[in-house]
């Protein structure tokens, strides 16, 4: 079935990717009810690396089913909140102790080096489930003090209890397959929930993995049921399914309205984390030494495919010309190819449709009167390359400027007053992350105080941190993951009173 299995292959994933995958619905490994497979593909050759299950209606019906039961019925209920919290920490220990596997199925799966996939996505994955199991004790309502008299003398005791929301379906993107998987699967089995996650169609299969040690940790079946399979048939069915509570969703700001829509048959929950054209504002009092590399991989880490990337680069003009050939010469010098060469700084992207979306956007930028310094062009021949791209000569008004590419291409402009630039960055339909380079504190954190984005890096870029809330302004999303406000999207309040004298 899979790939010829390369000596490069970790044996596990080898064994691993050779049989097709099944989806896990009530605790138990099963075939798509139809039968089907799809092929998921190593962007790095274009050929096919496994074959998976293809989750559709009746799939997701199964699921929500058991995701229900196990709700509604099962011992995660009746489980202490620190047992919860262990089965998470374990599940943490479990993650930790396959990181090179999961290291493998990263890059051959989604294209990035397997190097980086061992060192950011499976590590950030592990911290986000150990600090969610720490705060599974940690979920608290409050004592409420009445003051409207009704019955002269009567007292009351007032409560709020915060209630997992339910059985939750949660719908994930491609850019950080495991990642992604944590942050979602993370707050839902802290707060108590019950899960049908749905992964990418085009990287399902550390999901899938997970799935395995999901089950070995130790939850109850049916806490994490996992269907893979297309958006248009069995994530559409997961939004719209009339038994789930809650949908949470991470991926294009165009499919989040989709998901909206769906969701509104019977009024569940939605939490949205979207897309971005996030402004990088490079003054000239910077530290150049550090706003230069920094803003290289504000846009280039993970290749662009970050709903974050710092992809609207606007640098002062005393500075400009030094921070832009900065910026084009790291990009110059980036080392792009297989995720498995140790050398790689940067693999292919997702998908042949990415990488056509991408040049699609070169060609428009281009045209349009932008000019490349670096880049500009899909390289190699084989597999899903784009050449790291600096894009200058940009206005405003153009479609590379205001849409998001998703892709390694910054576009650069120059301005000239620190007054004009708030409004500049904040131009924008989306809202999600926005960064300052400048030595100057009282200027950064005014800059911090008027930037419309869900985040705002000063001197820095990209820093996550399972403890710090993450999500957009305006078109960018609903609700913030992570930190302690990831728990509002997966309880809710029950005010309880009693009449005590
Ligand atoms: P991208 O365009 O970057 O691939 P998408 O927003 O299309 O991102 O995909 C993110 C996730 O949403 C994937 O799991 C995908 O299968 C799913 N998805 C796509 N279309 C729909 C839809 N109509 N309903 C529900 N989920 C969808």
């Amino acid at each position: 079935m899979g790939i010829a299995v390369s000596p490069q292959i970790h044996p596990q994933v080898a064994e691993f990717i050779d049989q097709p995958r099944k989806m896990l619905i009530n605790g138990r490994w099963v075939n798509a009810a139809s039968g089907k497979t799809f092929p998921t593909y190593n962007p790095a050759t274009g050929e096919i690396l496994a074959h998976v299950a293809e989750g559709d209606r009746e799939d997701i019906n199964q699921a929500v089913k058991a995701a229900r039961n196990a709700f509604d019925n099962g011992p995660w209920r009746r489980m202490t909140a620190s047992q919860r919290g262990r089965l998470i920490w374990k599940l943490a220990d479990l993650l930790e102790q396959h990181t090179e596997e999961f290291g493998y199925i990263e890059s051959l799966d989604n294209g990035k080096p397997l190097n980086i996939a061992k060192a950011a996505d499976v590590p950030l994955a592990v911290d986000l489930f150990r600090y969610m199991a720490g705060w599974a004790t940690k979920i608290e309502g409050n004592t409420i003090p009445l003051s409207v008299p009704y019955t002269p003398g009567a007292k009351y005791l007032a409560y709020t209890l915060r209630e997992p929301v339910g059985v939750v379906g949660q719908i994930i993107p491609w850019n950080f397959p495991l990642l992604m998987a944590a942050w979602k699967l993370g707050p839902a089995l802290a707060t108590g929930c019950t899960v049908v996650l749905k992964p990418a169609e085009q990287t399902p299969l550390s999901a899938l993995r997970l799935g395995d040690l999901i089950m070995e940790a130790g939850f109850p079946e049916g806490v994490v049921n996992i269907v893979p399979g297309y958006g248009e048939t069995a994530g559409a069915a997961l939004a719209a399914h009339p038994d789930v509570d809650k949908v949470a969703f991470t991926g294009s700001t165009e499919v989040g309205k989709l998901i909206v829509h769906a969701a509104a048959g019977n009024l569940k929950k939605v939490s949205l984390e979207l897309g971005g054209k996030s402004p990088n504002v490079v003054f000239k009092d910077a530290d150049l030494e550090i706003a230069i590399p920094g803003s290289a991989s504000a846009i280039f880490f993970n290749h662009g495919q970050c709903c974050c990337a710092g992809s609207r680069l606007y640098v002062e003009k005393s500075v400009y010309d030094q921070v832009v050939e900065g910026v084009a010469e790291a990009a110059r010098k980036i080392k792009v190819g297989s995720g498995l060469d140790p050398d790689t700084q940067m693999g292919p992207l997702v998908s042949e449709e990415q990488m056509n979306r991408v040049c699609g956007y070169l060609d428009a930028g281009l045209s349009e009167g932008a000019k490349a310094i670096a880049g500009g062009h899909k390289a190699g021949d084989r597999g899903y390359f784009v050449e790291p791209t600096v894009l200058v000569n940009t206005q405003e008004k153009m479609k590379v400027v205001q849409e998001e590419i998703f892709g390694p291409v910054v576009v650069a402009m120059p301005f000239t007053d620190p007054e004009e630039i708030i409004p500049r960055a904040n131009n924008s339909d989306y809202g999600l992350a926005a960064a300052v380079w400048t030595r100057d504190i009282g200027k950064a954190h005014r800059m911090a105080e008027q930037l419309r984005a869900g985040t705002v890096w000063i001197n820095c870029y990209n820093i996550f941190d399972a403890a710090m809330p993450f999500g957009g302004y305006k078109q960018s999303g609903w609700g913030r993951e992570m930190g302690h406000d990831v728990l509002n999207l997966y309880t809710q309040t029950k005010a309880v009173c009693t009449r005590i004298a």
